[in-house]
């Protein structure tokens, strides 16, 4: 018996094997977050406020998304490099994975078992769960 044969399922859709790196990484990550109340200050939140605005935004939406994804606009090769570090730094993999990634989920949006962030799975699954699973 492998491990691939008992993945669980979700939905009814057997997931792809856990990325054990990335677990640990989000865990990590998560329970470091934990102690941000006892680090609080008011600079300290406007600081989280505009790299969530950079990142998210600018960097995901704006640099990975409209403008490696889909070439909804045209901007100078270094203002390109530029976007996708912003978006490399929101933690989502680098550009080619999400690029791809996301290319996978519009040309399968109807086939939950090839669209890596199928949102019939889920709130959840679509935003994030999506992150720590292995995809071929
Ligand atoms: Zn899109």
């Amino acid at each position: 018996m492998t491990l691939s044969s008992v993945r669980p399922t979700l939905k009814g859709f057997k997931l792809p094997p856990l990325s054990l790196g990335h677990v640990f990484f989000f865990g990590v990550y998560h329970i470091l977050a934990l102690t941000a109340p006892f680090h609080f200050s008011w600079s300290a939140l406007g600081v989280l406020l505009f790299l969530h605005w950079l990142t998210a935004s600018i960097g995901i939406c704006l640099g990975y998304h409209r403008l490696l994804t889909h070439r909804s606009f045209q901007v100078p090769k270094w203002l390109e490099y530029v976007l996708a570090t912003i978006g490399a730094l929101a933690v989502e993999g680098g550009p080619v994975f999400w690029v791809a990634s996301h290319r996978l989920h519009h040309a399968h949006t109807e086939e939950e078992e090839k669209d890596p962030y199928a949102a019939s799975l889920g709130f959840w699954w679509s935003h994030l769960l999506w992150m720590i699973f292995l995809f071929e």
